[in-house]
């Protein structure tokens, strides 16, 4: 039964790359780091009930444990080549695996990403995904190279999957596909995470919610944030089901958005905007950093903004 699920997803996962020698079905894979390259590896786990609710279908699954790591990859700069998935599975039920399998595949195959292992066993629904990208050595980006004066640029809109979220709630979430969709089928943003390269000079993934994370950069960094909330870039779909303090909130707090927040020297953010522009999705300008320590929320007059939702935080009370 497990070699039969095993099977399964090796056969819609199905990705050809010289640089594996031996992928699933041995005791352990084995591969080839390119001539000259670093590994960037990251791994991520999503828990039933915690990272997506019950009830959230399987290939919006398996396309979710997949984006979330390719996004840890994006805030590096680093080109995507291996995963393994570790599946932990109430009952062996082949129709979830096919559509889990099939939503990773999903994202998998464009980026010529392939999966190469992992594990299976039973248990409480639990995906952990990991993976393997390359960058060039010391070119990663780094949550910790942003300095006084630089700008602070977000990708695409922020706030679409907290809002997506609270649309789930309701009894008929059909008008709100496009932020459900948000929620369930995150872009993680790879091109944009390779095109900043050599020019931010410092870069995270927007997982916990924006001043949560730019938080963790600025520690990292050693230095302070503003961020001017007029600035918050969010979505026509957002702001046409939410007022303008809920839309707000989520923007400024919500999690899993998967847009890279970074950093760059003031003359190149013009630069810097047309290009992932032309990747697609954009990026806006939404602050500066400045001398000191932690995020700060500024309005049009320069008054304090205080965000409403803290990031989110697993083991808060
Ligand atoms: P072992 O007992 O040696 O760990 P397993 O039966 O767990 O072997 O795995 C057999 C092969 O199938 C290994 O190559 C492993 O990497 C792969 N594999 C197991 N589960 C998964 C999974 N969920 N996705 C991809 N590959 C898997
Ligand atoms: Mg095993």
């Amino acid at each position: 039964m497990e070699f039969d699920l095993i099977e399964r997803i090796r056969r819609h996962t199905d990705v050809n790359r010289d640089d594996v020698a031996t992928g699933i079905g041995d005791d352990a894979a084995v591969v080839a780091v390119p001539a000259g390259r670093e590994l960037a590896i990251a791994v991520d786990t999503l828990v039933e009930g915690v990272h997506f609710p019950v009830g959230t279908a399987p290939a919006d699954i398996g396309w979710k444990a997949l984006a979330v790591n390719l996004s840890d990859l994006a805030a590096m700069g680093a080109t995507p080549a291996w995963a393994l998935l570790a599946l932990t599975l109430p009952t062996s039920d082949e129709a979830f695996v096919d559509g889990l399998a099939r939503g990773f595949a999903e994202l998998a195959t464009p980026y010529r990403l392939a999966l190469i292992g992992g594990d299976t066993t039973r248990g409480p629904l639990t995906v952990t995904v990991a993976v393997h990208g390359f960058t060039a050595p010391g070119e990663a980006l780094l949550r910790s190279g942003a300095r006084v004066g630089d700008v602070v640029m977000v990708t695409g809109t922020l706030g679409d999957a907290a809002a997506g979220l609270r649309c789930l709630a309701e009894a008929d979430a059909s008008p709100y596909v496009a932020l459900v969709e948000r929620l369930n089928r995150p872009t993680p943003r790879v091109s944009a995470g390779q095109a900043l390269r050599g020019i931010a000079t410092a870069c995270i993934d927007v997982s916990d919610g924006l001043v949560a994370d730019l938080g963790h950069l600025c520690a990292r960094s050693g230095v302070g944030a503003e961020i001017d909330v007029a600035m918050l870039p969010r979505s026509s779909a957002m702001l046409a089901h939410f007022h303008d303090a809920d839309a707000i909130d989520f923007a400024l707090g919500g999690g899993d958005d998967y847009e890279l927040c970074f950093t760059v020297p003031a003359d190149r953010a013009n630069e810097v905007a047309a290009d992932l522009a032309r990747i697609g999705g954009g990026a806006t300008r939404i602050g500066r950093v400045v001398e000191g320590a932690g995020v700060h929320v500024i309005d049009a007059s320069g008054q304090a903004v205080a965000p409403v939702r803290a990031g989110w935080n697993h083991f808060a009370a």
